[in-house]
């Protein structure tokens, strides 16, 4: 498989009033060409930080990219000219958010959006931007699409905004793809029919998704291979299906209990207890032992290091056989 997105070492750090704290601590990760990854986690683990920070997006948070490498092709995207970086942006990387009302403009209505990014990045005229959004509307499924661009955002349901930011998200047609929590905010059918539809544009434009979400039900539905994220760090990463089947770290086989069986009667969420842990005040070993039923004595002391192994990999002193003899 050729990496079309490698990252390595990623390091953010913010500054808060306690002091500087890594809210992305030295991740690493690739997307393949043609494949989905999943980056998974409960909120707060730095997910988002990680794909603002491949985006170049913090500028408007706190957060600084002070390590690390992410390369693009053959181009670090962390040392690129923000005029360079620019040109990548919504062009060969695209990204959708949550809620598409932070990404689109309010008042400008929703064919200018498309056209103004079209215009930008393909270097088409006004017409032929008009008939490209049109048929983009069209091909996300938005019906009357030659109606809707004369509309404003908040004239659309919640659905039809999702369909409009991927509809401009694919306009210009990205290599990847960055989806943070793109169906969160929809109810179940919509939720459906968006990943169905995002699914058949990654099939018809050989793009590659870089699927972000809490939700593992998403996960099992959409991606290839998993990363799970916890307190800024990677901690295991593999094929969808090993994952389900097989999940090493404790804190990723608390996400998958979590997950209400299908077509079995709920009897009750088993969810992980207690809280991601705060920045500013992170265990000394392991970022999981507070909430780990697992821990041993070298959990508290040491943090495990990223172990890699036939296609897997593991945060956790369970599986350092190297440790074995400490614990
Ligand atoms: Fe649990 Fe220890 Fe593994 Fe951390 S290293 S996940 S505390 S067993
Ligand atoms: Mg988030």
């Amino acid at each position: 498989a050729q990496k079309l997105l490698d990252v390595k070492g990623l390091r953010t750090q913010f500054t808060r009033e306690q002091g500087k704290v890594n809210a992305v601590d030295g991740v690493d990760l690739h997307v393949n060409k043609g494949e989905v990854l999943g980056l998974v986690g409960e909120s707060g683990c730095g997910k988002s930080v990680t794909s603002l920070s491949i985006m170049r997006l913090l500028k408007n948070t706190p957060g600084k990219i002070v390590g690390g490498t992410v390369h693009f092709g053959d181009r670090d995207l962390v040392n690129l000219p923000e005029n360079e970086m620019r040109k990548i942006r919504g062009k060969d990387i695209a990204m959708i958010f949550q809620e598409p009302m932070t990404s689109l403009n309010p008042v400008l209505k929703i064919g200018r959006q498309l056209e103004e990014a079209i215009m930008l990045h393909l270097k088409y005229d006004k017409k032929q931007a008009r008939q490209h959004a049109i048929h983009m509307l069209d091909l996300v499924g938005i019906p009357r699409a030659a109606e809707i661009i004369h509309e404003y955002p908040h004239q659309l349901s919640g659905g039809m905004r999702q369909r409009v930011m991927i509809a401009m998200a694919m306009s210009c047609h990205p290599q990847l793809l960055i989806a943070d929590e793109p169906t969160t905010a929809l109810d179940v059918t919509i939720q459906a029919q968006i990943l169905e539809l995002m699914k058949k544009l990654k099939a018809d434009n050989n793009m590659s998704i870089l699927l972000i979400t809490h939700d593992l039900g998403v996960v099992a539905e959409m991606c290839d291979r998993v990363v799970v994220m916890y307190a800024g760090r990677v901690v295991e990463e593999g094929d969808v299906l090993d994952i389900f089947d097989h999940p090493q770290h404790p804190y990723t086989k608390g996400l998958i209990r979590s997950v209400p069986k299908l077509r079995q009667p709920v009897k009750r969420l088993e969810s992980i207890p207690g809280n991601v842990p705060d920045l500013t005040n992170m265990p000394r070993g392991c970022k999981f032992a507070p909430r780990c039923a697992e821990a041993m004595a070298i959990c508290h002391e040491k943090e495990p290091e990223l172990l890699v192994n036939e296609g897997r990999s593991c945060r956790c002193w369970l599986y350092d056989d190297a440790a074995k003899g400490e614990k």
